[in-house]
């Protein structure tokens, strides 16, 4: 089998309401997707959810490394030949995470398909449902304590809190969800760099009677030694999200001891095959590991899902982003929820099967 052709497009996805993290506002989700056609009639599709603040990628740079390093790179190759085909693309181009990781989920898409495997199952696992958490945006903490409710009577059982804006703030917000939900609902607070490291633990220290499972990403992301002080000086585990973006920095970071929990995204390390890697390193440190997403539809979210649940040792989920967007790209297939139980198709390869092409542009 051979690469074709390669076709970009472009969706844009509304949010439900603004999305508010310590870094910024976002309205809406401006993602790209990459339809990998072959010589067989076999079609992969990927997606990436760049993010200008995280993975350094803006929409027109992501969709420049696609056509002009990439492209290139895939037409003529056999497409099951991913390491191979990786070789090539990560010598040929630094960074562009995103754009890389929805070549390689169109790859493992055709390569599922070609198996006539689903791609849990190609990747090893049978097991096909996973449970995620959902996320609650900055707002005031009473509409933070409202929207806990809204999510709790759905059905969710983890929650995650986004902070980081004002240390004081942030433990009303954190007070004022827990006093809403009760005890028996996980909390998981996420910082997203907003803290220095002495806020950091003071602020921690107040909210731990709230029992917070977990604090993600505390600290600036190149502060790996502010990270660890934190990690020294609090009971709560603490999950480095956007200090860890490949398998490279998950080495420096379980050498450094600077955190509990790997926080993996595939938008932040190029794909599965890098997001493998990761997970190697982790569980050699005996590191606990988390999946997460950017701002992906259902199309990027049921590749993450399927990695997911082929991989156990990833005991944290935040797979939700396309539950917190207004449009869906996928109209028919791909990953479902039911409360807070996501379910993975099981047709081969992501097992999406139509994709809104009203909502798509190709560029
Ligand atoms: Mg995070």
């Amino acid at each position: 089998m051979k690469i074709v052709d390669v076709k970009v497009f472009l969706a844009e996805l509304e949010y439900i309401e603004p999305f508010t993290i310590a870094l910024g506002t976002s309205t809406i989700s401006r993602n790209i997707v990459v339809k990998i056609l072959t010589d067989e009639g076999i079609v992969g599709w990927g997606e990436a959810s760049p993010s200008r603040k995280i993975t350094g990628e803006t929409v027109e740079s992501t969709i420049y490394a696609v056509k002009n390093y990439f492209k290139p790179i895939l037409v003529g190759k056999d497409p099951i030949c991913i390491n191979d085909i990786f070789k090539e693309i990560d010598q040929s181009i630094e960074g562009h995470s995103s754009a890389k990781a929805a070549v390689d989920m169109a790859l493992y898409d055709i390569a599922g398909k070609s198996f006539n495997l689903p791609l849990n199952k190609l990747l090893g696992s049978s097991r096909n449902t996973i449970v995620t958490d959902i996320t609650i945006g900055i707002k005031s903490p009473s509409e933070m304590a409202k929207s806990a409710v809204k999510f709790v009577n759905r059905g969710f059982r983890s929650l995650k809190i986004k902070v980081g804006i004002d240390p004081l703030e942030d433990i009303e917000r954190v007070k004022a969800v827990r006093n809403a939900v009760g005890e028996k609902v996980t909390i998981r607070v996420d910082a997203n760099q907003g803290w220095t490291p002495k806020q950091a633990v003071k602020t921690i220290k107040a909210i731990e009677k709230y029992d917070v499972e977990l604090v993600e990403q505390p600290v600036p992301w190149w502060d790996l030694d502010g990270m660890g002080f934190v990690r020294e000086n609090v009971n709560t585990p603490i999950a480095a999200d956007e200090s860890i973006h490949n398998s490279f920095d998950a080495l420096r970071l379980v050498k450094n001891k600077a955190a509990d929990i790997i926080n993996i995204k595939l938008m932040k390390c190029g794909g599965v095959h890098e997001a493998l890697k990761i997970a190697s390193i982790a569980a050699a440190a005996d590191v606990e590991l988390m999946i997460g997403c950017m701002g992906e539809s259902t199309l990027g979210i049921t590749g993450a899902a399927h990695f997911t649940a082929a991989n156990e040792s990833i005991t944290y989920v935040d797979l939700d982003s396309d539950l917190l967007l207004k449009n869906n790209l996928v109209v028919d297939g791909g990953v479902t929820i039911k409360k807070d139980v996501r379910s993975l198709p099981t047709s081969p390869g992501l097992g999406i099967e139509k994709l809104a092409q009203d909502i798509m542009k190709e560029v």
